[in-house]
């Protein structure tokens, strides 16, 4: 099963992937988290990321193609992927593309979770206080909300013509919207 979770800034998509992967038995394979550990152990990729991050932009498209590519060559990665937070941009896409038709299989789905925008800023502000994420402060969170319209909105609109878009209410308790996502995917047939 190869899955893309797509949403904006403190849409829980973290939470629900580490959910949804387990369900299906597969890794899933957080951008966001992969950058923060090289941060903290301090490697060339980390510093690297570290100031893109830390302004809410994004990191180049070429620094995080190689590090997608690398990790879904991973052997766990095998049966298949959730991919949380990749593919943020068109160029990601086309990159993505790429990485699976390689392998001889197809995107499956691509799950994107809907959330009322004054809910994100709150959510995120909320987890700043409890997680201490350098790139939660409230300029930084705006502005990776922002981000997040101009270069990762258009996205949606290229999977819907695809036919693999399946629209999910991130609002409510976290089971709920687990449950949501599996019954999204429920007729989805492994390629
Ligand atoms: P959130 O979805 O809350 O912004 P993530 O943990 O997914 O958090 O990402 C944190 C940061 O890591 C992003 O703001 C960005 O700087 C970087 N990042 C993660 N994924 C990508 C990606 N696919 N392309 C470019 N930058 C990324």
């Amino acid at each position: 099963m190869r899955l893309i979770l797509m949403g904006p800034p403190g849409a829980g998509k973290g939470t629900q992937a580490s959910h949804v992967a387990d369900h299906f038995g597969i890794p899933a394979i957080s951008t966001g988290d992969i950058f923060r550990a090289n941060v903290s152990e301090g490697t060339q990729l980390g510093v690297k990321a570290k100031e893109y991050m830390d302004a809410g932009e994004y990191v180049p498209d070429e620094v995080t193609n190689l590090m997608v590519r690398n990790r879904i060559d991973e052997d766990d990665a095998k049966p298949g992927f959730l991919l949380d937070g990749y593919p943020r941009t068109l160029a990601q896409v086309e990159e993505l593309d790429g990485m699976i038709k390689f392998t001889g299989h197809e995107l499956d789905a691509v799950v994107v979770l809907t959330v009322d925008p004054e809910e994100l800023v709150q959510r995120l502000l909320q987890r700043a206080e409890t997680d201490g994420r350098s790139d939660d402060t409230e300029d930084v969170v705006r502005r990776r909300q922002e981000v997040y319209s101009e270069q990762t909105e258009p996205l949606i609109e290229v999977y819907r013509e695809r036919g693999l878009l399946r629209e999910v209410d991130g609002m409510g308790e976290v089971d709920d919207v687990t449950e949501r996502i599996f019954a999204a995917l429920a007729d989805v047939r492994e390629s």
